[in-house]
Formats: structure tokens, sequence, C-alpha cells
């Protein structure tokens, strides 16, 4: 975001050393939330970061696991090409990953720096030839790289001491590959004092300017940029790469902080699911919804509400904890199903805010089914998949899908709305672009009646008849969608849907508390 400031064009690229092609098939609870790019790809949650702070092009293109590069160099020997030759991590592996960042450099026109991340840790068996690879790029394009080395700088309580040893040590792991850091960011609870700067300046072979500070923050982690740039952090990487060097403004930024810092009121959001209590499981919806409480200028509580245990408790208010307002986010499975229904119903009886995002909106037609338009053994296939009345039934194009990687109907699709509808009242256009992830769909054998009693379909792929947005009529505000909105939201450009649910839930707010 820094360097884009300053005029210069970005990709990014994120390395990953699992063994899993992407952790699309991985449990939300071991890798917390898959973010998925326009063109389908099912990648890393830290991407979702990356288009947060960014305007980085975001493809399948922008990251890439040891499961892809071996998968990639595997495939090659099997065909031949590599004409009878042994084939090593070095070089055949390490030739694949400095190609996957020059391809992602490829990913658009003219851009000046590829950002790469490589996840894991120095010292990790599975990190070592990503950091053989990025050695040889560095030898090979001398004098257009730089490395930055994040550290861990622990402050011990007990002793009320800061340690310095761990980054001490991954530097010195480091130099025995042969690389050298040209900056420590050192990942730290409390600023740090100068001696420790200067310990960590001598050990680590860098100036002390170029230790710098990533402190725990007060607000929000959009602050961390603004700390990084008042340490010239960005000026000295473009003085190192010799890229232009302009001054920066970072007002839009700074008006987010402050707006973070003089909320006018609280609202509370109950996160209705099945992983909520693994904080990454659901990150770029938690982010949605801060991004448009802050434009909206209140400071959002978010109650994570196990769907499990709403279904268990005799008392369903006491079970949702009485919030403004109930999001449903995306799941697979049985588990929590129920728990959720309730919640649906409860807002559609009750016309509380709802809003249902994939599973979320699935959950909200077979809840209407069943009790509005009584038909009470109403499911979902996933759920139950012999079903009599399957509201929510298998997509077609799945039909003869046999593996689980990177087989749902993924990425971006248009979608066309209803001129009328509470949707359009959010986009202001007629026509929308939304990502997505999934097996299953609303059944259009059960349209007709659905709409007669007040599901309206005000959303469907353009040119087809697949549901793609629902909403509740003669309800405040109660939309379920098949997509994932919460892909396309940043602090800076908040997505229209979340802002429609959170106003929907301030005026909830003001009615309970006046
Ligand atoms: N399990 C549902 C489906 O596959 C919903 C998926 C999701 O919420 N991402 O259609």
């Amino acid at each position: 975001m820094l360097l884009e400031k300053k005029g210069l064009s970005i990709a990014m690229l994120k390395l990953d050393p699992y063994l899993n092609v992407d952790p699309g098939t991985m449990s939300p609870y071991q890798h917390g939330e898959v973010y998925v790019t326009d063109d389908g790809a099912e990648t890393d949650l830290d991407l979702g970061h990356y288009y947060r702070y960014t305007n980085s092009p975001l493809t399948r293109a922008s990251n890439a696991t040891s499961g892809q590069i071996y998968h990639q160099v595997i495939k090659r020997e099997r065909r031949g090409d590599y004409l009878g030759k042994t084939v090593q991590v070095i070089p055949h592996i390490t030739d694949e990953i400095k190609l996957r960042i020059l391809q992602c450099a490829k990913q658009k026109e003219n851009i000046d720096v590829v950002l790469v991340e490589i996840g894991g840790t120095v010292g990790d068996i599975e990190s070592l030839p990503f950091l053989e690879a990025i050695r040889q790029f560095q030898y090979e394009h001398r004098g257009n790289c730089l490395n930055i080395h994040l550290t861990y700088v622990p402050f011990l309580k007990a002793a009320k001491e800061v340690k310095t040893k761990p980054s001490q040590h991954s530097v010195q792991v480091l130099r025995e590959i042969g690389l050298f850091p040209d900056i420590i960011l050192c990942r730290c609870e409390n600023n740090l004092d100068l001696d420790v700067k200067e310990k960590i300046s001598l050990f680590c072979n860098v100036p002390l300017q170029a230790v710098i500070e990533e402190t725990d923050v007060e607000f929000s982690i959009y602050e961390v940029p603004l700390r990084l740039h008042e340490q010239k952090l960005d000026q000295m990487i473009c003085e190192r790469l010799n890229l232009p060097n302009s001054s920066i403004e970072l007002k839009d930024w700074e008006a987010i902080i402050e707006k973070i810092r003089h909320p006018k009121g609280t609202i509370k959001v109950g996160i209705v699911g099945k992983y909520v209590q693994h904080h990454d499981a659901y990150k770029s919806v938690f982010e949605a919804l801060y991004h448009a409480a802050i434009h909206a200028g209140y400071q959002l509580e978010i109650v994570p509400i196990e769907a499990d245990k709403v279904s268990e408790d005799p008392s369903l208010p006491h079970a949702l904890q009485d919030c403004d307002g109930y999001l449903v986010p995306g799941g697979f499975g049985e588990r929590g199903w129920m728990g959720k229904i309730l919640t649906a119903k409860y807002c559609r009886e009750n016309n509380i805010p709802y809003f249902g995002i994939c599973l979320g909106m699935q959950v909200m037609a077979v809840e209407f089914a069943r009790h509005v338009l009584n038909i009470e053994d109403a499911n979902s296939t996933e759920i139950e998949p012999m079903t009599k009345n399957p509201i929510i039934s298998l997509l077609s194009e799945q039909k003869n899908v046999q593996d689980l990687g990177g087989t749902m109907r993924l990425g971006a699709h248009e979608c066309q709305l209803q001129l009328d509808s509470k949707a359009f009242e959010a986009y202001q256009k007629p026509v929308i672009l939304e990502r997505h992830r999934h097996r299953y769909e609303f059944n259009n054998a059960y349209r007709e009646k659905a709409e007669e009693k007040g599901l309206r379909l005000t959303g469907t792929l353009a040119g087809e008849d697949l549901c793609e947005i629902a909403e509740i009529q003669n309800h405040r505000w109660m939309i379920g969608v098949q997509f994932h909105p919460e892909f396309l939201s940043k602090p800076t450009q908040p997505h229209p849907l979340f802002l429609k649910f959170v106003e929907a839930m301030i005026q909830m707010h003001k009615e309970k508390t006046a």
C-alpha cells in the first residue's frame, strides 16, 4: 500500500511450504478461511489481506504451495521433459519457484515490484527450497532484490525483559543458507528501547534505522502501515531498489483510524457458524463487517455463536444473545445445521436483520420452505441426500464430479439484479460480479411457490435461472447470497451489502434502545 502510494505498481505472491495443492480441502480449523480469486483459485487467506490493503492483481498466479510446485515438476518428469536427467530439489524445484515469481510479475503489465511472502518459519524443513530459490533469484537479479526478515521479539512478562535471541538465531540460520536480511521487521508487543534495537542491528548486521518495529497497535491492524511509514520503511525500500521515491499522503487511511477511534456507538452482530472459535475461519467476513461499521461510524462487537449450541439451548433468545443482527456465513456439512435454521426463523419472525452467505442463503431458503410453505421435510441434499423435498440440490454441473480439490463452482460470475430489490438498492447497478465457492443451489422447482409467499429471488446468474440472491419480503433486511461478498470488501471501499446490513443493524439498535 505504501509503495502504491508512491505511484508504483505492485504484485504480491504468497509461497506456502505445505504439500496440499491448495487450502481448498483443508479444514478451517487447520488453515482458516479459503480466499477465492476472480479466476477461481482457492488460496491462502493472506491474499485477503493483500486485497484489503492494495490493488495488487490477485489470481491463480498470486499463491503457490509446495504441493503445486512438486506436482508441476513431477508432471513434467512423467512426460519425459527432463530427457533422462535426475530430477532434484536443486535445480528443478527451485527453478519452478523462481518461475512462479516471474509469473506473478506478469499478471498485469508494467509491474514495478513483486512482494513475495514466504510462509512458515526459518528453520522449517519445508521452507528450505523456497529460501534456496530466493538466494538464487537474488544472485541472478543482483541489485533488484531486497530481503525483509520478519522476526518475533518476545517480551517476557515475568522477567520484564525483551529477548532478541530469536531474531539473532533466525538471522544466523538465514546466513548459513546465504541470505542476508536488509531490513528486520520486529513483531513485538511494546515499542523497543534503543539498546534493544542496537543489539538487533549489531547481531543481525543491519543499520539501526533498518530495525523496524511492528508493535501491537491499539485500535486496528489498519494502523500498521501508518506506523511503518513513520519509521520510513517505504523510503528505505525505494532507496535500496533505486525506485522513484516521492513523499506520500496517507490521509484516507488516517481518516479511517480517526473514525475507529471515535465511534458514535456500538452495534452487536452474532455470527452463527460451525468454526466460530477459530478466529481466522471467517476472516474476510469479520473484516467486511468492520469496514462497513467503520464507514457508518460505529464500533462493532462480533459475538461468535456456536451453531450447535443454539439448537441445544432450550431458550432461543438466550442462545442468540440479543444481537442487533445475525450473519450465517459459508460452511459445509450437517453439524450446526439446525441451529442455523433456528437463527433464520428467529430473524424472519422477529424482523431482525439477517445476512446469509452461501450456506447461510441455503439455510434461509430451507427455513422458509419448512415454516412458511409448510413443507416440513424440506432440506438440502447436502444435509439429507434422500430428502423428498430438496429445496437446495446439487448443481447439475457437479453431478459427475469425483475429486474434492478445486472442483466446486468457483470464481467470479455475473449476476443480474431486479431493479425493485434491496440488493439493487445496495449495489445501485443492474449487473454485479461476485465470487463463488459452492456445489449446491436453490432448486427452481420450488421457485414459484416461494416467490408467491414472499421469498423473492432478486439476483440470478446472468442469462440463467440459477439463484444468486434471495430476499424475504416485508422484512427490514433479510438477504441471502449464494456468493461471497466478503472477498470484495476493503476499508477504503466497504462492500455495499455489508453497508446495508450494518445500517439495518444500527436502525434495529436505535429502536431497541429508544
Ligand atoms: N456447502 C454449501 C455448498 O456447497 C455452501 C458452500 C459455502 O458456504 N461456501 O453449496
